[in-house]
Order: C-alpha cells, then sequence, then structure tokens
C-alpha cells in the first residue's frame, strides 16, 4: 500500500494518525479471536504487520527508502497515540527502532537496498546479539569471535538474553574480528542469518510465562563479508550509535502505559478508602500523589530530550536520568498496585478480571526493567562520573 500523506501541522497531524490508529486497531481486534492473550507474539506481529501494510511505517526514513521524513516531533505524536489506541508493541522493535537507522546511517548502498525493505514491510524480523554471559554491564569483553574465512566471516559464540531471537530472521551482532587488539578496538558489527545451520536458539522463560528472548549459539555460522556494516574492527562506535537511534522516543509508551497503570491505581484506591482508618487512607493518598509526580516529571524528562534530540544535541548523561527514575517510579508504582490488589493477585484471571490481571503482569515484567537496556548502578556509575565529576571505579 502506498505510503499515507502526513499534515505538516502538529495538531492536525495528531487528530489523523488518532483516527487512522484507532480505526485500524478496532477492526484488527474485531477479527480477532475473543480469548486470544493480548501479550501474545502471534497478536503483536500480526499488529506490526497491519501497521506496515497500512504505511504506517518507516515515519523518520527517507523518501527514497519508502519512509515518510517525519520530523521528531510528529514521530513522537505517533508513538504516543499509538500507545494511547491501546495497541501492543509489535516484535520487530529492534529492527525498526535500532537496525534500520543504523543502516541508513553508516550501511552501504547495497545494505539499505537489501535490507530496508524487508524492515518496512515486517516481512524480516531483526534481533540484537550484543550481551554474553560475561559481557552484559561490560559489553566491551565481548568474546563471541568472526574469523576471516574467504570471502566472509565464520562466526562461533554464545549470547544470552537476545530478545526475539526465536522470531528473528536476523540478528545484528557485535563479534570479535581481531582478538589481538584491546577489548572494544577489536569488535566488528556484523548482519547475521538466523535461518542458516549453525545457528541454535534456545528460548528463556521468564517470570510472567512468555520467552521473549533467547540464548543464540553460533556454531561455525556463516557471514557474508557484505553484511559487514562499517570498517572491520570499528563496530564499537556504530553499536554504541545504534543505542541512541531511539533517542527522544523510547519512553513515549512506556509513559503512557505509567499514566494508564496509575489511573488504575487511583481507582484500586477509591475502592479500598472505605475500610481504611483516616491515618493510613492520608498515607496511601501521599504514596500515590508521588507517583503522579514522578508520572509528570518524567513526561517533561521526555519532552526536554526530545526537544535536544531535535536539535541534534549529542545524547547526554540525562538518559541515564530518565532510564533510572522511569524503571524505579515504575516498580513502586507496580509494588503499589499489587498492594491494593490483595487476594485479587492470584484470582484475577485476564477473562475474569483483566484489570487485575494486566497489573500482576506488568509488575512482574517490571523486575526487568532495572536491568536491560543498562542497569541502573550502571546509569548510576555514568552520573557519578560524566555529571557529579567523581572519579572511575575500578573496573569488576
Ligand atoms: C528484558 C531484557 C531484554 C534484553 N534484551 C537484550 C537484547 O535484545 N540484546 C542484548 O544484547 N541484550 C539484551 N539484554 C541484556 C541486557 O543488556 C543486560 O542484561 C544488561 O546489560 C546487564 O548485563 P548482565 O545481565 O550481564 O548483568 P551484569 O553485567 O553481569 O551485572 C550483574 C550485576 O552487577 C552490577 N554491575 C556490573 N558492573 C558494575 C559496575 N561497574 N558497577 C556497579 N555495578 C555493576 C549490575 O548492575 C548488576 O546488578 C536484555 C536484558 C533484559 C532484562
Amino acid at each position: 500500500m502506498a505510503a499515507p500523506d502526513f499534515p505538516e501541522d502538529p495538531a492536525q497531524f495528531r487528530a489523523c494518525v488518532r483516527e487512522q490508529l484507532r480505526r485500524e486497531y478496532a477492526e484488527f481486534v474485531a477479527g480477532r479471536p475473543a480469548a486470544e492473550d493480548p501479550h501474545g507474539l502471534a497478536l503483536r506481529r500480526a499488529w506490526e504487520d497491519r501497521l506496515c501494510a497500512a504505511g504506517l511505517a518507516g515515519l523518520g526514513w527517507p523518501r527514497r527508502y519508502g519512509g515518510h521524513e517525519l520530523d521528531l516531533a510528529r514521530q513522537a505524536i505517533f508513538h504516543e497515540e499509538h500507545a494511547e489506541c491501546g495497541a501492543p508493541l509489535g516484535v520487530n522493535l529492534i529492527g525498526h527502532g535500532i537496525l534500520a537507522p543504523t543502516l541508513i546511517h553508516y550501511g552501504t548502498e547495497a545494505q539499505k537496498q537489501r535490507f530496508l525493505p524487508g524492515i518496512l514491510s515486517n516481512r524480516e524480523i531483526w534481533c540484537q546479539g550484543y550481551s554474553e554471559p560475561q559481557a552484559g554491564s561490560d559489553l566491551a569483553a565481548v568474546r563471541t569471535r568472526a574469523r576471516r574465512d574467504g570471502q566472509g566471516y565464520v562466526l562461533n559464540g554464545h549470547k544470552i538474553w537476545t530478545s526475539f531471537a526465536d522470531q528473528a530472521d536476523w540478528c545484528f551482532v557485535l563479534a570479535r574480528t581481531d582478538p589481538a587488539q584491546q577489548r572494544h578496538r577489536g569488535l566488528s558489527f556484523l548482519l547475521v542469518n538466523m535461518r542458516q545451520p549453525g545457528v541454535r536458539v534456545q528460548p528463556i522463560r521468564q517470570i510472567t510465562g512468555d520467552a521473549e528472548f533467547c540464548e543464540v549459539f553460533f556454531e561455525d555460522a556463516r557471514v557474508e563479508a557484505e553484511a559487514l556494516v562499517g570498517e572491520e574492527n570499528q563496530g564499537w562506535k556504530i553499536a554504541m550509535s545504534a543505542a541512541s537511534f531511539e533517542r527522544g522516543t523510547y519512553f513515549i509508551p512506556r509513559l503512557v502505559k505509567f499514566r494508564r497503570e496509575l489511573m488504575w491505581v487511583r481507582e484500586l484506591l477509591r475502592e479500598r478508602a472505605g475500610g481504611l482508618a483516616a491515618a493510613d487512607g492520608a498515607e496511601l493518598e501521599r504514596r500515590w500523589a508521588r507517583l503522579a509526580v514522578d508520572s509528570h516529571v518524567l513526561d517533561l524528562k521526555s519532552r526536554r530530550a526530545l526537544a535536544a534530540a531535535a536539535t541534534g544535541e549529542p545524547p547526554g548523561p540525562q538518559a541515564s536520568s530518565t532510564k533510572i527514575h522511569w524503571s524505579e517510579a515504575h516498580q513502586s508504582l507496580l509494588d503499589f498496585a499489587v498492594e491494593l490488589l490483595g487476594d485479587r493477585v492470584c484470582t484475577g484471571d485476564a477473562q475474569r478480571d483483566p484489570q487485575a490481571a494486566e497489573l500482576v503482569r506488568a509488575y512482574l515484567s517490571s523486575r526487568a526493567e532495572t536491568i536491560l537496556a543498562g542497569t541502573s548502578e550502571i546509569q548510576r556509575n555514568i552520573i557519578a562520573e560524566r555529571v557529579l565529576g567523581l572519579p572511575k571505579g575500578v573496573q569488576p
């Protein structure tokens, strides 16, 4: 389907995408089985496929690659309206949000021609192969080895926590191409076909019951020479800058969700209020008010990041402050929700008590939020060193 033309004016743009997203999502839900798990990967993939088929992808990409060249302000509005209509995040988030902008920035024309259409149509799903059992926070310790072999590379190693690896057709991998060079110097950024002999994927079951991330074993997997992005041994710079492409929009759906959950907790509080002593009620009210302030401040921080990104300012340590604030406030909010739910934590299933089921699920999955994309300790180190100017800690 041809990409729709969007209004330039932000208010008109919002009205336009709101109408389109709500209509598309209502039709989509009406066509799905009533008892389907709203978090299931099949549903998330089908919705993402539908968005792509409707031309609602490639928002910031250049037009020559099928994108809309939307400015960041309108991209942010789109993400906000998408979350507001209740639609789930897709399964190719890493393809759309990280790999595509990386290729547009660093890829060869041949790489763009080969890979961008598969992302735009959602035909090819991507995952990110950085972390390893001994290289998480200390990513420069990556051991996965890509050895030159004729025209390409042979890949051996073990990645872990690779989100969507069991769904993925391709993985961008940080691998060591020169073991003689120290740490981040000998690493390259490679595009690896997941559908080949020599790639083994082992899903990891999480506390929510889902298996969204996996272990990935590369055992003599082949990587073509054309699949090297940028220069050999210069992959660190690309991997670091890939992480910054989502800057400005990453938190938007998460903050919409925070606001929605905050209102649910408000309702729970109202239900509980009658049975409480005045002092206890006031303390719970104060606790809720603090979370409402968090929600508002996070919203302001997200707008500030967006404004800075729109002027081309390089990402700074403010992102670490927002990451800590969001992940820790979100955990506090869900701790509170679970306390107020009481017995409904055990009895609320998705059919009979969907709100309780949703909050319990969010509570369980929020445990990962202080770990993914850089743990709270690592974010505090960044703030300590780059904002407060404290001396660097000793590397573990
Ligand atoms: C839901 C989820 C999805 C993920 N998806 C992906 C993905 O798609 N691709 C991918 O490559 N990775 C992914 N990750 C991995 C993620 O990036 C790592 O979990 C994270 O970087 C932490 O690394 P680690 O788990 O190895 O912990 P470690 O680095 O081993 O840390 C263990 C503990 O030690 C602390 N610590 C470590 N170093 C220091 C230090 N210098 N100072 C103070 N404390 C320290 C940490 O804060 C942590 O508490 C995902 C993780 C999660 C939870």
